[in-house]
């Protein structure tokens, strides 16, 4: 077992941890960001970004996440691959726990994000990968003129919707009540566009196919209780997030969603733990707050490294 001690470990690489490591890394604190699988997040799952400051016309989620890794090495922020399983406090420090590491730490950002909801129905499990997806960006191309699902009411559903129509030849949007979660311009969008026909009061039962894949569903109408069956090829999973802190279950407070608490500072239960972005609880979970969390969990820890080294002068 390798142990390495830094001033920073940030858990997670998407657009908060980024931009916690580019803070970080530019105030000279020696830092380490430990990514999962791969760097970037939700974004990049994401066609065009719209909202986010500086980029008139938009940009792809996979180009703007490209830029953040570019910006932090400019910095020389130190990257590495892995799960982190636990966390704890020893001494003045924070260890983390890997499969095969300890990495010690004066302060941890946690910035793990979040991963998509489950429908919860029978067949979900069984067809993914096989028809069921929840990442239209990455898999709609698979389904050339066919027919295809999205489940959802929120801006996410709809703009896959959208983005489906460029591949499919029918898109259905299947939302459980019978007005949209998602902003007005995404909306009108969506309702002019002759390939997609929104299925109000309605959720899948059941997934059902064969060994090549999806061939229909069963949909109930949640006012009526009604069921029929709906031939199609694809469904897109589109009805929001569970935050990634199941690992810090008994560590830091989290709420009943699996969230984690903190103040306004980012600051956890935990003195010397941060968190920032999707992963921690908050009203509005965008590019834009979650870079701005990064920004405000890098500066705060910091502070509490500077406090620390106050604290140490005899
Ligand atoms: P969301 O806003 O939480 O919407 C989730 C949708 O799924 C809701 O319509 C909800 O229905 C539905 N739903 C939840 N559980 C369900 C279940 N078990 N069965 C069927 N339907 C279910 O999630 P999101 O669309 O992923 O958006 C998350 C955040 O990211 C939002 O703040 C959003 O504005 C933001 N976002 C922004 C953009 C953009 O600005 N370009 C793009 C994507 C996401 P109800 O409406 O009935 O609750």
């Amino acid at each position: 077992m390798s142990d390495s001690r830094y001033d920073v470990v940030i858990i997670g690489g998407g657009p908060a941890g980024l931009t916690a490591g580019l803070y970080t890394s530019r105030a000279k604190l020696k830092t380490l960001l430990i990514e999962r699988m791969i760097m970037g997040g939700q974004v990049m799952t994401t066609t065009k970004v719209e909202n986010y400051p500086g980029f008139p016309g938009g940009i792809d989620g996979p180009d703007l996440m490209m830029r953040f890794q570019e910006h932090c090495q400019e910095f020389g922020l130190e990257v590495d691959y892995g799960e982190v399983e636990g966390l704890r406090q020893e001494g003045g420090e924070k260890v983390l726990t890997l499969e095969e590491k300890e990495i010690r730490a004066g302060a941890v950002i946690i910035t793990t994000g979040a991963e998509p909801r489950k429908l919860g129905v029978a067949g979900e499990q069984e067809f993914t990968g096989r028809g069921v997806s929840y990442c239209a960006t990455c898999d709609g191309a698979f389904f050339r003129e066919q027919t295809v699902a999205i489940v959802g009411g929120g801006d996410t559903a709809v703009e896959e919707a959208l983005f489906l129509t460029r591949f499919a030849s029918k898109v259905y949007l299947i939302h459980r009540r019978d007005e949209l979660r998602a902003t007005r311009v995404l909306q009108d969008r969506a309702f002019a566009n002759e390939k997609i026909e929104v299925l109000w009061n309605s959720r899948i039962k059941r997934v059902e196919g064969d060994a090549s894949g999806v061939k229909a569903i069963e949909l109930e109408n949640t006012a009526s209780g009604e069921t029929r069956p709906l031939e199609l090829h694809g469904i897109f999973v589109a009805i929001g997030v569970t935050p990634k802190a199941h690992f810090l279950a008994d560590i830091l407070d989290l709420d009943d969603d699996g969230h984690i608490l903190t103040d306004a500072e980012c600051r956890t239960s935990m003195p010397g733990v941060f968190a920032a972005g999707d992963v921690r609880k908050k009203i509005l979970k965008q590019i834009a707050t979650a870079v701005g969390d990064g920004a405000v969990a890098a500066i705060m820890a910091e502070k509490y490294l500077d406090d620390l080294g106050e604290q140490d002068i005899p």
